[in-house]
């Protein structure tokens, strides 16, 4: 009798905690040890990326009051969407380029203009975005440019940490994203007075909030726990498998998201934790990276198949997974039904773009006119591949194989 796999290998490779890290004394400055990580003046730590980005969405709307629009690429995280429309501003879908998973050039100058108020390109899977178009572009109308990082702690540019070419970054530390107090956020700006403003922005609109720091710090204790292949099935393998039987594949991929999101200081004892995680973190990173290359090298050899890179030159990303375009929609879907609980690390990055959400596209107000048909097909296409280091070179073999018959089957 055949039995359903167990799942050990979660959809990326998040930083395990240590019992150690939970202690309830040590260095409560989080923010400096981050910047001196990072290598930037300074962060600002909030409650989450989709607060973060709230945060420099009401800054910038401060700074540019007439301005009301955000151009975020068409295919991304739907917090994103959510953190637009609670702060009052309209979204603008960005289509994507058909060679590379960032937003298509012309469609995104056809879409700046005196309305614009921020550009968001968005380092997806830790692949680092060429953030120099939107630059451009957002010079030539007098709008921002926001980095969306959240998937990409630790990735650099130039040599420098994605995230400072743009006028303000956003990481994310939730739970799956790497490092993690199991929610929290980033802000980083290269500009001293833009840094000000962001400050100010914080002071004035968050506080603390004792209900929800207890919350998170139970989740965080939980995470600890269970984050380890002997619990994994229990708590993510078999939630999955719930959702798969209901073909529910937003539940599945996670894009299930709460419509409220709240706004409040990260506590003290989080950000112990934190600090004593980090240390940890470049070793883990080192390790993903190494891993990553000889998969990425197989990968490659399969046909039809792509591996996504960084689009942008001289930039060294983060593999907490690997992204693959697959040949097309219906190989991917079968793939994906067949495997998605198999325990072999797959899954998706986000199942659909923006405006096919039946939950969000409500969110988008005359921005799910925008046509973003590549998108779309990428949308279709793309999967992920754990980068876990709990996904065996057997693991992995096995992925291989059941690769290959997905791309060969007619
Ligand atoms: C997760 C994510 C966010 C939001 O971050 P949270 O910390 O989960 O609120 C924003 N953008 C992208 C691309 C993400 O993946």
């Amino acid at each position: 009798m055949s039995s359903l796999p167990r799942v050990t290998v979660p959809p990326t490779a998040g930083l395990p905690l240590r019992l150690g890290d939970l202690l309830p004394w040590g260095n409560a400055n989080f923010d400096d040890a981050l910047a001196q990580w990072l290598g930037v003046p300074a962060v600002q730590l909030e409650c989450s990326g989709t607060s973060a980005l709230m945060v420099a969405l009401r800054t910038l709307k401060k700074l540019a009051p007439a301005r009301n629009e955000v151009i975020v690429p068409a295919y991304t995280c739907p917090l994103v969407a959510l953190a637009i429309s609670q702060c009052g501003l309209q979204a603008r879908l960005c289509d994507l380029s058909r060679d590379v998973l960032d937003m298509d050039e012309t469609m995104l100058r056809a879409l700046c203009s005196e309305h614009t108020l921020a550009i968001v390109p968005t380092h997806l899977g830790g692949r680092v975005a060429d953030v120099r178009v939107a630059q451009h572009f957002a010079q030539m109308v007098g709008a921002y440019v926001i980095e969306d990082a959240a998937q990409a702690l630790g990735a650099r540019v130039h040599g420098e940490a994605v995230g400072m070419q743009g006028d303000i970054g956003i990481y994310s530390l939730a739970v799956g994203k790497g490092l993690t107090t199991y929610e929290g956020g980033v802000l980083i700006a290269r500009d001293p007075e833009m840094r000000k403003s962001l400050r100010a922005m914080h002071r004035r609109t968050i506080g603390p909030s004792l209900g929800w720091e207890l919350l998170r710090s139970a989740e965080l204790v939980g995470y600890a726990a269970i984050y380890r292949p002997a619990t994994l099935d229990w708590a993510y393998g078999a939630p999955l498998r719930k959702s798969l039987a209901e073909d529910d594949w937003i539940a599945a991929a996670g894009d299930d998201f709460d419509a409220f999101i709240p706004q409040h200081t990260l506590g003290t004892w989080r950000q112990r934790v934190g600090v004593r995680a980090l240390v940890r973190l470049s070793a883990h990173l080192l390790q993903a990276h190494e891993r990553a290359q000889p998969r990425i090298a197989q990968l490659m050899q399969l046909p039809g198949v792509e591996v996504v890179g960084d689009m942008a030159p001289d930039a060294q990303g983060t593999w907490p997974a690997l992204l693959l375009r697959m040949p097309n929609r219906a190989a991917r879907d079968a793939l994906m039904r067949a495997h998605w609980a198999s325990g072999l690390g797959l899954s998706l990055p986000f199942v659909n773009i923006l405006s096919d959400y039946v939950r969000y596209a409500p969110l988008l107000g005359s921005a799910v006119l925008d046509s973003v048909m590549i998108a779309r097909d990428w949308a279709q296409r793309l999967i992920s591949v754990s980068n876990s280091e709990w996904l065996t070179d057997e693991k992995f073999a096995q992925l291989m194989r059941t690769l290959e018959s997905a791309v060969h089957e007619p």
